[in-house]
């Protein structure tokens, strides 16, 4: 069996995605599965205090890798994981959206590589997103050195809901071997995903919902009653719930198309 690290809590906000690892590991070890390392909290001072950044040097963990030996806190984490990610196999990270947003869950990777198309095969969520590339994150650096890797956005980033479940289940799958690759549907595979943005500060009020498919120009949601619209058809991955939007924190969607 393939040897697999599964991470979460890189992000220290995304709560979610420490549960489902916590509860991964947990049923790993009480199975005695010996192929797969599970680490619920990376970034463990950021997970204490439920925000993205590590408070000790203020760094985003995942902007930072393959990190410095002798650097701040967050670069010498990002160095310790990036070598112990070189005895694996493959790398499946787990995420999940921002406080106030949410989204089905979803793999992103380097679709440009066989091996990582494959790993979506193999992990089987019906949806595969390419990843626009923003360098120094975790699974594109041990995806540049030949290991298959990927992100999982895996939901709302505080409640456990639905979403959660649906990604645990698959790790668990995946992990113990129970379906082959051809008794999972393909994934739909995106080749490209944008972030809708607007300027206006004001309450969001969502129109669609993560999964729905939008066409060009129909309406999202609104803020302040103003109407937000789609730049492009295509399906939303995630998006803002009911909540206050800051144009300067955040989206407002993502949005992918073929
Ligand atoms: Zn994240």
């Amino acid at each position: 069996m393939k040897r697999t690290l599964i991470t979460a809590g890189i992000h220290g906000n995304e709560i979610g995605s420490v549960l489902i690892a916590r509860e991964i590991k947990g049923w790993i070890e009480s199975r005695g599965i010996e192929e797969v390392e599970v680490l619920p909290n990376v970034n463990l001072e950021a997970v204490e205090h439920k925000q993205r950044k590590n408070p000790l040097d203020d760094k985003d963990l995942n902007r930072i890798f393959p990190g410095k030996e002798n650097g701040t806190t967050s670069e010498r984490r990002a160095h310790r994981l990036f070598e112990k990610a070189k005895e694996f196999d493959r790398l499946i990270d787990l995420h999940t959206y921002g406080d106030d947003s949410w989204c089905i869950p979803y793999m992103l990777t380097d679709l440009n590589q066989d091996y990582n198309r494959k790993l979506c095969e193999r992990v089987g969520l019906k949806t595969a997103v390419q990843t626009r590339g923003t360098d120094s994150q975790l699974f594109l650096e041990t995806s540049n050195i030949g290991i298959p890797s990927m992100i999982i956005e895996a939901g709302g980033a505080q409640r456990y809901r639905e979403e959660l479940e649906e990604v645990k289940k698959t790790m668990i799958d995946l992990l113990t071997a129970k379906k082959t690759s051809s008794e999972k549907p393909s994934p739909k595979y995106f080749e490209h995903y944008d972030r809708k943005r607007s300027s206006i500060e004001g309450y969001f009020e969502p129109v669609k919902e993560p999964g729905d498919e939008v066409k060009n120009e129909e309406v999202l949601g609104t803020i302040d009653g103003e109407e937000i619209r789609a730049d492009f058809s295509g399906l939303i991955l995630g998006m803002k719930e009911s909540s206050s939007y800051d144009p300067e924190e955040e989206s407002i969607a993502a949005i992918a198309k073929k």
